[in-house]
């Protein structure tokens, strides 16, 4: 016999079996009871939270033998026939791949003649909103007049693309997310029934990567299986997923909240040669940090995690302050959407990482200290914080005495020097090079594809550690000025290469 996939066979056949839309399921059951039902349903909520098995189920309980009723018996040739999709009574349309018009029109068609072997004719129209505007105009013309054998059921993930004259005729349902506890509990079934030893943690996991989808879940248990064999352990999952685990997850966040760089970026290197992907690596840590932000702020109640987990997570969120925990969200979250267009992934999260670490919490919170004898008409204005200008005004002296040649031969040493002030600016520097000296300024050239460096590199204390970096080899503080240059400057030496940030990291290209 042909493998059938969980998911197949463990699909809701009747509305009790369908899990975490109780108010959706009472809704329908009483149309059925009450002979209420609508001419036309509009099914809308997240991928995998039941719609078109609850679109079935109801086309079920309106032609079953035995109906209607809001319990189809699920034994006789019409139940037969619409759970394996033979109905000629039921049609299901996937909009999403008959987007035209004519599927529509045949509809329009069709739909006089009445029920061949059921009471109702039922269209099940599958991500509607993927529809033409031509489709939806001879879809509206139908529901304007509906013959009255004919149910219409259209189901949508993006309610928000649906025209608001086709949505107005129908009564709407909106599946929820399904509950994490409620996913679990059905995969723990599922997984006894099926004969597979599973541990809790390892279908908590599963559960959580699903996102409240049902379908996902239990997909996932699918592949678990194939990969994992008769018993799933939670660390097949983990690496089935490529999710960081908890110990990543509590060493990293520990590691941030001592300041411990080295520690950091070796947890990022482990995390990675175990197989992870960057980007979901990435994902984790800032759903760990919102995590201990709800714990922080006093919610932890709706993460819905163990009682276990949560003591975990409480005991991390007292080793940072909120505005801490703030600044790692932000960092994190802003490095895993720049990593998503950027081709060295993993740099981009050490460098948002390494200038995290580099503001220090106490630091942060200092004002920045302004000489009001420096600037007399400001004593009057409320104090802000001073922003190194991005081209400081410098002392008038002979720019004669530095040359170009001299900044390229000492480059190497100046990127040594700014290693010191600046983890972030070094790393930046790393995949640029000095171009030349002009109208005073210094003009340092990245390689085309390397913006992300250029604007991490032009912040005020970048600039000004450059500046200063500089200075100590040539004698000059000279203002800078960063450009991509094109075509790109050659590579001189290794530490310019990509390979070479990486070495420094220990590490390997991304
Ligand atoms: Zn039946």
């Amino acid at each position: 016999m042909s493998y059938i996939s969980l998911y197949r066979k463990w699909r809701s056949q009747t509305f009790n079996e369908i899990v975490g839309q109780p108010v959706i399921v009472q809704t329908l059951k009483n149309a059925i009871e009450t002979k209420r039902i609508a001419h036309a349903y509009l099914f809308t909520g997240p991928r995998g939270t039941g719609k078109t098995s609850a679109a079935r189920i109801l086309a079920k309980s309106l032609n079953c033998k035995e109906g209607p009723t809001p319990n189809p018996c699920g034994k006789c040739e019409t139940c037969d026939k619409i759970k394996n999709g033979h109905s000629v009574d039921v049609i299901e349309i996937d909009a999403a791949s008959n987007r035209g018009i004519d599927e529509i029109r045949d509809l329009r068609e069709r739909v006089r003649f009445a029920p061949l072997e059921g009471r109702y004719k039922v269209y099940i129209i599958d991500e509607v909103h993927m529809l033409t505007s031509e489709a939806f105009n001879a879809l509206l013309k139908t529901l304007e007049e509906p013959p009255s054998h004919a149910i219409f059921i259209l189901a949508t993930t993006e309610i928000q693309k649906v025209p608001p004259t086709i949505a107005s005729r129908c009564q709407r349902l909106d599946f929820s997310r399904i509950k994490l506890a409620e996913i679990t509990a059905h995969l723990k079934k599922i997984a006894k029934a099926e004969g597979f030893a599973a541990e809790e943690k390892a279908l908590d996991l599963i559960a959580r990567s699903s996102e409240g989808g049902m379908r996902d879940a239990i997909s996932l248990l699918d592949q678990a299986i194939s990969f994992a064999g008769k018993e799933i352990s939670y660390d097949s999952i983990v690496t089935l997923l490529g999710t960081a685990d908890e110990e990543l997850l509590f060493g990293f966040a520990e590691a941030i909240a001592e300041g411990n760089e080295t520690r950091v970026l070796s947890l990022i290197k482990a995390g990675v040669e175990e197989g992870r992907s960057m980007s979901q690596v990435a994902r984790d840590f800032v759903m760990h940090f919102r995590n201990l932000l709800h714990l922080k702020v006093g919610s932890g109640e709706a993460l819905e995690l163990t009682s276990e987990y949560l003591e975990k997570l409480r005991d991390q969120a007292k080793k940072f302050t909120l505005p801490r925990i703030k600044e790692a969200i932000k960092a994190l979250s802003r490095a895993e959407l720049d990593m998503k267009w950027h081709p060295h992934a993993r740099l981009v999260l050490e460098v948002a990482i390494v200038e995290l670490l580099e503001t220090k919490p106490e630091v942060a919170e200092q004002k920045p200290a302004v000489k009001v004898s420096d600037r007399p008409t400001m004593a009057a204005v409320p104090q802000k914080p001073v922003e190194t200008p991005s081209q400081p005004i410098v002392k008038p002296i002979k720019k004669d005495g530095v040359t170009i040649e001299r900044i390229k031969h000492h480059w190497k040493d100046i990127l040594e020097s700014m290693k010191q002030k600046s983890l972030s600016g070094y790393v930046s520097l790393s995949e640029a090079e000095p171009i030349e000296i002009s109208s005073g300024k210094l003009v340092i050239g990245f390689r085309k594809g390397f913006s992300f460096h250029k604007e991490r590199m032009d912040d005020a204390k970048n600039r000004e550690s450059l500046m200063e970096a500089v200075r100590e080899y040539s004698g000059e503080r000279l203002p800078i000025e960063l450009i991509i240059a094109e075509p790109a400057p050659a590579a001189a030496a290794a530490a310019l290469t990509p390979s070479g940030v990486a070495e420094y990291f220990g590490g390997r290209v991304l």
